[in-house]
This record gives C-alpha cells, sequence and structure tokens, in this order.
C-alpha cells in the first residue's frame, strides 16, 4: 500500500511575536501561500494557532512543494496524511509511509498533544516500528535516520508525516512594508532585493537606464533579474528611470573623478522621490563596504547625504564570493553575468575619487542647475510590471 500524500502541514516561522502581530504573521503568511498557489483550484487552507494545512484534495504535491520552499515565513513543513486516533490506524499508516519511502534506517517520532490516549508516545512508536521491522528490511537508527516517521496525536485525529523540508525561514514578504530597491543589472542588487524580502519587506525596483548608451537588451537583463527575484512576492514593479540626459549633465559639469559619487547622489535624490510618491519606507542598495571606489564609507556618505530615507545594504558586509553563492542559489548569477553594459559603466571615470568631500560634491553639483532635470527623470519614467517566467515589457499606462 502506497501512502499519497493528503495534506500538507506548514511550520510558521520566526513567530516570536504575540496577539495582533502573530495574528498579522499568519494572515499575511496565508494570504502568499494563497498566492504562490492560485493555479491550483483544489486546494484547501485551515489555519490554525500553530499551523497551516494545505488539503491537497486530489492535487499532485509535487509542484505544491517546490513553491512552498521559496515563501518566507515558512520554517519547515511536512507532507502528511491526516487518520483517526486509533492505534491500529497509526500502525497503517507508519508502515505505508516506510514502503513509499527509499533509505534504510528509519526512527518513529510520536507526539502526543492528546495526553488522555490510552498508551503513551514511546509505546506508540515500538507498535508502528514492530510492523515496519517484521515485514520490510529497515532497520531502527534513533541517531541519523535515512527516514523520520512522525505521528502526532490530537483529540481531532492523528497526523502522520513522511519527512520534514526546510523552509525559506524569515519573515512573510510584505509584513515589514514595502522598499524600494536600485537594481543595476549587476550581482549584487538582486541578492540585497532577496534578502529584503526575506526579512518580511515587499519591494519595488527602480532602475536607471541610458539609452542609446546604454541597450535595449541591458534593460531587459534587468527586467529579467526582476522576475527572477519576483518569485519570492508573486510580482514586483519595475521603474525605469531615462537617465541619460541627467548623466550627460553631470559630465559636462562635474570634475571626471567625481563623476560617479555625483551620479549617485542624482540617482539617491531620484529613488528618493519615486519611494515616497510609491509608499516605500525605505531604499536598498546593492553596495558593499570597499568593494569599488563609490562604496568606499567616506563615498557613501557623501551619497547617502542627500537623502533622509533609511538606506538597506544588504550585502554591505558580505565578501563577493558569499554575494556570488547566494546570487547562485537564488538564480541570477547566470543573468548578472551577461555581458551588457550598465550605466555605470559607460562613463566610468579613469581615476574615481575614494574619499570625495561633501562640499566638493555641493560645489560641483551648484554649478548646473540639476533640479528640472531630476523631475524630468521622474516625470517621463515607465513603470513595468514583472512576474515569475514573465519579464516582457507590459506598460501599465
Ligand atoms: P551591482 O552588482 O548590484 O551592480 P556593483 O558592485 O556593480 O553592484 P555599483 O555599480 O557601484 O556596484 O552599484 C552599487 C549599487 O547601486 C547597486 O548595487 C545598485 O543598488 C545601485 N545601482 C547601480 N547602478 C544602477 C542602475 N543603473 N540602476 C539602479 N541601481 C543602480
Ligand atoms: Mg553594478
Amino acid at each position: 500500500m502506497e501512502l499519497k500524500t493528503e495534506l500538507i502541514l506548514i511550520r510558521y516561522g520566526e513567530l516570536s511575536t504575540k496577539g495582533k502581530n502573530r495574528k498579522d504573521f499568519i494572515n499575511r503568511l496565508t494570504q502568499n501561500v494563497r498566492n504562490a498557489l492560485s493555479d491550483f483550484s483544489q486546494l484547501r487552507y485551515e489555519k490554525t494557532f500553530d499551523r497551516l494545512y494545505i488539503h491537497l484534495n486530489g492535487t499532485d504535491e509535487t509542484e505544491v512543494v517546490e513553491r512552498l520552499k521559496n515563501v518566507f515565513g515558512i520554517i519547515s513543513f511536512s507532507c502528511a496524511v491526516k487518520i483517526a486516533s486509533e492505534l491500529e490506524a497509526m500502525i497503517e499508516a507508519g508502515y505505508a509511509v516506510a514502503l513509499s519511502s527509499q533509505g534504510k534506517t528509519f526512527k518513529i517520532e510520536t507526539r502526543r498533544h492528546d495526553k488522555q490516549f490510552f498508551i503513551t508516545s514511546d509505546e506508540i512508536n515500538r507498535a508502528v516500528a514492530a510492523k515496519i521491522l517484521k515485514n520490510t528490511d529497515w532497520k531502527v537508527d534513533v541517531h541519523h535516520p535515512d527516514l523520520r516517521i512522525q505521528i502526532e496525536v490530537r483529540q481531532t485525529g492523528t497526523y502522520v508525516m513522511k519527512e520534514t523540508i526546510a523552509g525559506a525561514g524569515g519573515y512573510p514578504t510584505g509584513i515589514g512594508g514595502k522598499a524600494l530597491l536600485m537594481l543595476s543589472g549587476g550581482i549584487d542588487s538582486p541578492v540585497a532585493g532577496y534578502l529584503t524580502m526575506k526579512r518580511g519587506v515587499a519591494i519595488e525596483c527602480i532602475h536607471y537606464a541610458s539609452p542609446p548608451y546604454t541597450s535595449s537588451s541591458a534593460q531587459q537583463k534587468v527586467l529579467d533579474l526582476a522576475s527572477k527575484i519576483s518569485l519570492y512576492q508573486g510580482s514586483i514593479k519595475v521603474t525605469i528611470i531615462p537617465f541619460t540626459e541627467l548623466q550627460l549633465a553631470i559630465y559636462e559639469h562635474c570634475d571626471e573623478s567625481y563623476a560617479i559619487t555625483i551620479m549617485r547622489r542624482m540617482m539617491f535624490r531620484i529613488a528618493e522621490r519615486v519611494a515616497q510618491q510609491h509608499h516605500c519606507l525605505a531604499l536598498v542598495t546593492g553596495e558593499s563596504v570597499g568593494q569599488v571606489a563609490s562604496q568606499t564609507l567616506e563615498s557613501m556618505n557623501a551619497i547617502n547625504q542627500v537623502v533622509t530615507l533609511p538606506v538597506l545594504r544588504p550585502v554591505a558586509c558580505f565578501d563577493k564570493l558569499e554575494i556570488i553563492s547566494l546570487a547562485e542559489k537564488i538564480g541570477t548569477y547566470e543573468t548578472s553575468i551577461l555581458p551588457f553594459e550598465d550605466c555605470c559603466t559607460i562613463f566610468t571615470p579613469k581615476n574615481p575619487v575614494t574619499r570625495p568631500s561633501i562640499s566638493h560634491c555641493e560645489r560641483a553639483e551648484s554649478r548646473f542647475d540639476f533640479e528640472p532635470l531630476i523631475e524630468r527623470c521622474i516625470r517621463e519614467a515607465r513603470q513595468i510590471w514583472v512576474k515569475p517566467g514573465r519579464s516582457q515589457e507590459e506598460d501599465l499606462f
């Protein structure tokens, strides 16, 4: 007898909060799970204080399991069947799990939520194990079993679980509000976006494009990256800023060595205004301390000075190799390393200043009237929604 999964039992993640926060956490997680599985119409959801149950109603579990692995706020989940709280049913279900699993060694782990049940957890373990030992080649290993069969006895029924699958951890995306990610075509910013969503903060993206110096393939690459990370929140809005004119003005009026610093100050100014228009409470960048000239602490000071919104830098203290391994894990690396020019790379000065002074930046900026250029960037911005697997242009307006 093969065991067919009837339901998936989801354990909530970092749920140390109580009261209303706990309720918000569970509601948001449930909504995110529903969104991730919206195309499976047979699924039914059951929310309890400490669990979310998904009743499969005949839906194959394979794809459901894959999608759940990407939902933040889940610490772990298990494929399970629900049976009557009767010893004979437990023995049969435990045996069926062993028959439908691979491995040589097993362990039964019973927990009784219903302390009235007529025998102890240990006695249940032994009774279930006895049937498996008698009828199969499986051996017991209580320390490092290939298969853990969990039996959870409750008054309303008993859950028998095949295995525990690790969830993505973190907080349900969106519970912590929304932030605006400055998304380049590089390796770092998509990873920064992923880590932000993992802390429960939803993201929108902003990208600065400098056509004709940057190509449409470079822009498509950015949309592809946004589409890849949209997996973790369902869909993402990308605002594309036409940056050429402002960038050319910077190169016309400022010392070459300060051009990058001033350019980044303009990027931050624009991002802050877009963030405020879109109700984002923070900016996010993929900056990493010391990685390049514009990412020294002096540079970060000079750049950060033009905004008041908090700036999250999730990879600030990661080594490049650590960032790369995360990029590989979330599937953005291959796209990030495609060789399309970014607006930062085309105008790269020979000797960018590594310790820019704020007063020098302010003097340089006073030489030209950048405010109308910033306003135009924002006015002429375009917005594109991307989804997993869908990153072609689809203008909102
Ligand atoms: P990344 O790998 O994310 O491109 P990087 O190491 O190449 O980062 P920079 O090019 O200095 O570093 O950019 C630092 C951060 O500034 C990026 O991580 C990103 O958040 C933001 N940024 C840079 N260029 C752009 C752009 N064209 N559009 C939007 N954001 C950008
Ligand atoms: Mg870059």
